[in-house]
């Protein structure tokens, strides 16, 4: 059930689990929960675009969003929610409630491979819908269904970290969520640009970072962007290092600097309202990841210290076992990228590795 907090939490603000993230000071701090800031509440987007806030079984963010877009010849649909028949009933009854039934559907387009976004696209398209995803979705398909092929480099990496045996044995407990439902290979591999298969003015934008394979979709009739998980209001995506070549902050702040360059009115967000200033909404996410990179520069200042170290000066509060793999994930996202561009250095070591400023400071 927390499978969303590795999708969007870990930022501004976690609701889950009873925390609140202080987005510029980096501490945990207790606060109740706050169940209404995803509201179940349709948008009025006008321009042919309807939208659907669709219940997850988890309640912070409660709610997925859901959009339909009219084309010449029917629906693109973009996101569906988690697998489950009860979601599937939802959808069709909320689906109904504005006149939209599955025949009107002609594609489905997933923004990214998270349960929330895609768990129910496999029911869809036994209805006879295309299914579409970013083409470097089929690389992550196996991980997708078989979480223990996901975190098995994760795993590896954490040891050399100096990760305990407790950690290293959670990980190996994780199971697929029930909610993913199963994935094969899309209907249709999606490329940057415009794409075959919708007549309208529609742009994918390869926007990696919180996953490997997310897109965002510009709408150019209503100038809105479809931001799936990569751009959110009120909280920040967590940025995992899956694989440990891998620099997804990198990747992660030029997304960022794409969709900033785009010409856009409104973001229609995967989760939460509608971001009707994106341009500072882009700022301050960037913001809030440079000012945690700096956090950490601090935190290591004269010493060598394990990635593992890192995470518990970075989260001194005692987290749960899925709290822990994400701030060890988002740690060392942080650790990599700083190391990509210079302030730190990783040294391998045959035990545990260790990181130490560039500079001493
Ligand atoms: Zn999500």
């Amino acid at each position: 059930m927390f499978y969303i907090e590795l999708e969007c939490n870990h930022a501004n603000k976690t609701f889950n689990n009873r925390f609140s993230f202080d987005r510029f000071t980096n501490t945990w701090c207790f606060c109740r929960v706050v169940n209404n800031i995803l509201k179940l509440r349709n948008f009025n987007l006008e321009h042919g675009i309807t939208h659907i806030p669709l219940e997850l079984p988890w309640s912070s963010p409660g709610f997925v969003n859901i959009y339909f877009i009219e084309d010449t010849n029917g629906l693109v649909m973009i996101d569906c929610g988690v697998n489950g028949s009860e979601y599937l009933k939802l959808l069709e009854s909320k689906m109904t409630s504005y006149g939209i039934s599955f025949e009107d559907v002609k594609l489905l387009i997933g923004t990214h491979m998270h349960s929330d976004h895609i768990g129910l696209s496999s029911t869809i398209r036994n209805k006879n819908i295309q299914f579409a995803l970013y083409k470097n979705s089929v690389d992550f398909i196996d991980g997708y269904n078989d979480w223990s092929i996901r975190f098995k480099q994760l795993k590896h990496y954490a040891k050399n970290e100096g990760a305990p045996k407790s950690f290293l044995d959670d990980l190996d407990q994780i199971e697929t969520p029930k909610y993913a439902g199963k994935l094969s290979k899309p209907d249709v591999l999606l490329d940057e640009g415009r794409t075959k298969n919708i007549n309208r003015n529609i742009e994918i934008i390869f926007t990696p970072g919180h996953d490997r394979t997310e897109i965002s979709i510009l709408d150019n009739p209503s100038k809105i962007l479809f931001s799936g998980d990569h751009i959110l209001p009120k909280i920040t995506p967590f940025i995992p290092l899956e694989d440990p070549t891998d620099d997804m902050l990198q990747k992660y702040t030029s997304s960022l600097d794409k969709v900033y360059n785009l010409d856009q009115k409104l973001i229609a967000p995967g989760h939460g309202s509608i971001i009707g200033n994106p341009y500072s909404r882009i700022e301050q996410m960037k913001l809030h990841h440079e000012r945690r990179s700096e956090k950490i520069i601090k935190l290591i200042g004269n010493s060598q210290l394990s990635g593992w170290e890192v995470v518990s000066l970075l989260f001194p509060r005692k987290l749960d076992a899925l709290n822990l793999r994400l701030a060890f994930q988002e740690t060392m996202a942080h650790l990599k990228y700083l190391e990509n561009n210079g302030k730190v250095k990783h040294l391998m070591n045959s035990k545990i590795n260790l990181w130490e400023t560039t500079k001493q400071v």
